[in-house]
C-alpha cells in the first residue's frame, strides 16, 4: 500500500444472499467495523437486495455498489438495469467487466467501455475488472491481455474520467479457486497496470488511481498482499460473504500508525 492512495476494499457477493441474509450480513459488518478509519469499504449485493442494504447501511462507513449494469438509460432490454436505476437506490459504485460477465455472458472490451462511460456519465464510480486466464498466463500473454483490456476498455477517456475508476486486477485462475497470486506475482501485475494507466492518462493520474487485487483474498493472505506497494485494496468474493472474514481483511488494510 502507498500512503498517497486510501485503501479500498469491496465485497462482490455475486448471486448470493436473500434480502434477509443480506441485511443480517451488513448489520454484523456495521457492528464489527464501528467507525473504521482509513479504509473505503463497499458492499456489492445482488440487485434484489440493493434497496434493503441501502437502508441498512445508511449513516455507516459502508458504501453501496452493484455488480453490473446496462449502458442504456431505458428501453427494450429485458432483464437489464440502467445506471439511473442504480443511482435511485443510492448506489455509488458498480463493478464492470467481471471475468464471470466476460466469460459466461459474453462481455467484450467494447461492452466494458460502453458500460464504463455510461457509469461515469451517471456519477457512478466503476470498479473495472481485468485479468488473464490460466492459459494466457502459461503462454506468457499476461501483459498483452492486461494492456488490451485497459486500452480498449478505457478508450476515449481522459484523466478526469480515469480518476473516478478503480481497476481490479483479478487473475481468472485465482477467482473462487483457492489459488492466490503470490504477493510478488500480484505486485508485478499491478506495477505493469500502473504503467499502462500512465500511458493512457498521465503520471499523476496513474499514481492516484487505486488498483485492487482480487482472487481468493482471505484473512490469511490479505496482509501480505496489501503490503505490496502497488496493491491498494481488494475485490473480495467468497470471503466477503462472512462478516468475520470480510472484517479481518478490512482490518488488514487499515493503515498502521507509525
Ligand atoms: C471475485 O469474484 O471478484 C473474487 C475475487 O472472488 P474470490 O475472492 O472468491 O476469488
Amino acid at each position: 500500500m502507498n500512503r498517497l492512495r486510501k485503501p479500498f476494499i469491496a465485497g462482490n457477493w455475486k448471486m448470493n444472499k436473500t434480502v434477509a441474509e443480506a441485511v443480517e450480513l451488513v448489520n454484523d459488518l456495521k457492528q464489527q467495523l464501528g467507525a473504521c478509519k482509513g479504509v473505503d469499504v463497499v458492499v456489492c449485493p445482488p440487485f434484489t437486495a440493493l434497496t434493503a442494504v441501502s437502508a441498512a447501511i445508511s449513516g455507516s462507513v459502508l458504501g453501496l455498489g452493484a455488480q453490473n449494469m446496462h449502458w442504456e438509460k431505458a428501453g427494450a432490454f429485458t432483464g437489464e438495469i440502467s445506471p439511473q436505476m442504480l443511482r435511485e437506490l443510492y448506489c455509488h459504485h458498480v463493478i464492470i467487466g467481471h471475468s464471470e460477465r466476460r466469460t459466461l455472458f459474453g462481455e467484450t472490451d467494447e461492452i466494458v467501455n460502453r458500460k464504463l462511460r455510461a457509469a461515469l456519465a451517471n456519477h457512478l464510480r466503476p470498479i473495472m475488472c481485468i485479468g488473464e486466464t490460466l492459459q494466457e498466463r502459461q503462454e506468457n500473454q499476461t501483459e498483452q491481455v492486461l494492456q488490451r483490456q485497459l486500452t480498449e476498455g478505457l478508450r476515449e477517456m481522459g484523466a478526469a474520467d480515469l480518476q473516478q475508476i478503480t481497476v481490479a486486477y483479478e487473475p481468472v485462475w485465482a477467482i473462487g479457486t483457492g489459488l492466490t497470486a503470490t504477493p510478488d506475482v500480484a505486485q508485478a501485475a499491478h506495477l505493469f497496470i500502473r504503467g499502462v494507466l500512465k500511458e493512457i492518462g498521465d503520471d499523476k493520474t496513474a499514481q492516484t488511481m487505486r488498483i485492487q487485487y482480487g482472487g481468493s483474498m482471505k484473512p490469511e493472505n490479505a496482509a501480505e498482499l496489501l503490503a505490496q506497494p502497488d496493491i491498494d485494496g481488494g475485490l473480495i468474493g467468497g470471503a466477503a460473504l462472512d462478516a468475520d472474514s470480510f472484517t479481518a481483511i478490512i482490518k488488514a488494510a487499515m493503515p498502521r500508525e507509525k
